[in-house]
């Protein structure tokens, strides 16, 4: 199984097609945008409190920079940190490489199940998968990831993966799931929050106290101490941090850090800028093993899978620097309508949108660069300054590089592109164009407006409200009322200045 097997879920549809069925979903909808309102205001309200809130942001994008330009003696001296306090470094080149690490790691404990912490990585390799095909089953811990695995589902946020569902909808799945994965549901489950947490308590806690290895994944590492991090909201990767014997950590190469210190301006930033909150519930650290406390034997696995590549870029790498904090989800006008599982990969969103065809390759996601207005709300409220926008407009232009190499013919965009080049070339080409074009819009066009135009401009006209053309074109009318010789161009070039915006204007008018 390749890394890029794993990143996009395989036979997912491109995203305009899984977008027009997420958009049919009502409820879907309903719930993406109850959330997402909800942790928007929350953030803001946080991030106004603080007064130097920009100089932060500034500061992390500068460590992240400078991080990347270095990466590789980060890790190293990050290896031989955690080596000395009696961790073992793995290195894995891909997904494949990751999940055979992983599971000899299990297999070499005897045991046959283990507890997980909510993890953006390993759900990127697949490990849940790969450990099933070994016999070794892995319980997810995280409420929210209990849901989607209870579900049998794909989550679909960053941070809160089955924002997507209702309570109603978690209730049943409890009451249907959980005794096929362990302690049931309780008798006249309600969809009550704390009910349904209860529940969840009561169906972990079982796990929590019988699991001999837990498997993690890591918000920051730092490369001085070898210390890594792992913030969380529920006290339940608090428990398979600390009570199995044995912990392997799956962690992105690109989350190392410098130095301790610097998770300074990191902590105050994440929890901020992803749940709203001042500080994290609970926030993880440890450095190696400690003798009679906690686990006994630590494994980091450091995880590259497509990030070396996406490094090499001078544009892309940015997408790097992402600390999964999933504000650029909530703000994003095509998340919100679109949700989490039409862009066909664990990192949805804006954030998805660039770092995933920088992972898998372009043209395994070619459609993802296009899910966004380019509104530049996701650049506001990335708490590391990713210019999200930029990367998306640069791999825009390598999707269409790629297409372009792939095809013996050229495509119809292609060719209309061209052919307007020829046309805006010459003055009386354009001229006539507008004459045959005029004359064919109002053909089609009802009640002043253009409806829906044949074959290949289907899709366009369907998503659009176009007014039907001016009977007499800026050209022709200038041309009856100024006379021949005088175009609005040759005009604009020799008359004043006022007088030909005024004209100019009034030609828009009609
Ligand atoms: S790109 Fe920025 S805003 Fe989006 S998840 Fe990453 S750090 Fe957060």
């Amino acid at each position: 199984m390749s890394g890029a097997d794993n990143v996009i879920w395989l036979g997912a549809p491109a995203f305009p097609d899984a977008a027009r069925t997420a958009l049919a979903d009502t409820r879907q909808r309903a719930n993406l945008r109850r959330a997402t309102g909800t942790i928007r205001d929350k953030r803001l309200a946080v991030a106004a409190e603080l007064e130097d809130w920009e100089e932060l942001r500034e500061r992390a994008a500068a460590v992240k920079r400078s991080t990347l330009r270095h990466l590789d003696q980060h890790l190293l001296r990050l290896e031989q940190a955690v080596t000395a306090a009696g961790g073992t470094v793995h290195w894995a080149a891909d997904a494949a490489e990751a999940n055979r690490i992983v599971t000899n790691l299990v297999q070499a404990t005897g045991e046959s199940e283990v507890v997980k912490v909510k993890s953006m990585a390993t759900q990127e390799i697949g490990l849940n998968e790969a450990l099933a095909e070994a016999g070794i089953r892995a319980y997810e811990t995280d409420l929210a990831e209990l849901i989607v695995q209870l579900g049998n589902d794909r989550p679909s946020h960053i941070l809160v993966p089955a924002i997507h569902r209702g309570r109603s909808e978690i209730r049943e799945i409890f009451q249907r799931e959980m005794g096929a994965w362990g302690k049931p549901a309780p008798e006249g489950l309600t969809d009550d929050p704390r009910d349904l947490a209860e529940a969840a308590r009561l169906h972990l806690r079982e796990k929590f106290l019988r699991a001999k290895v837990a498997v993690s994944g890591a918000n920051f590492a730092a490369a001085d101490t070898g210390t890594v991090v792992v913030v969380e909201s529920e006290g339940n990767g608090r428990m398979c941090l600390t009570l199995p014997e044995t912990l392997i950590t799956v962690m992105g190469i690109e989350k190392v850090l410098p130095s301790f210190t610097d998770l300074d301006v990191f902590l105050q930033l994440l929890p901020r800028s992803s749940t709203g909150e001042r500080m994290n519930p609970y926030t993880s650290l440890w450095t190696g093993v400690t003798e009679d406390d906690g686990p006994q034997y630590f494994h980091l696995v450091l995880l590259d899978n497509g990030r070396t590549a996406t490094l090499a870029d001078e544009v892309g790498r940015q997408a790097l620097s992402c600390i999964r904090c999933s504000a650029c989800l909530n703000v994003c006008p095509v998340y919100e309508r679109t949700g989490g599982h039409a862009y066909g990969s664990v990192y949805p969103g804006p954030i998805g949108a660039v770092l995933t065809p920088q992972l898998v390759g372009i043209e395994q996601a070619a459609s993802l660069p296009f899910a966004s207005t380019l509104c530049g709300a996701c650049y506001d409220a990335c708490p590391v300054k990713i210019n999200i926008p930029e990367v998306l407009v640069h791999l825009r232009a390598e999707a269409v590089e790629a297409k372009r190499a792939a095809r013996l013919l050229p495509t119809p965009e292609a060719l209309a592109m061209k052919a307007a080049g020829a046309v805006l070339a010459s003055p009386r080409r354009l001229a006539a164009a507008q004459r045959l074009g005029a004359f064919g819009a109002r053909l089609v066009a009802r009640d002043g407006r253009i409806g829906a135009l044949p074959g290949p401009f289907a899709r366009w006209s369907g998503t659009r409200d176009t007014p039907a053309p001016a009977r007499e074109s800026l050209r022709a009318w200038w041309r009856r009322t100024r006379g021949d010789g005088d175009t609005p161009q040759g005009s604009r070039t020799r008359g004043r200045p006022g007088e030909n915006s005024r004209t100019t204007e009034e030609g828009e008018r009609r």
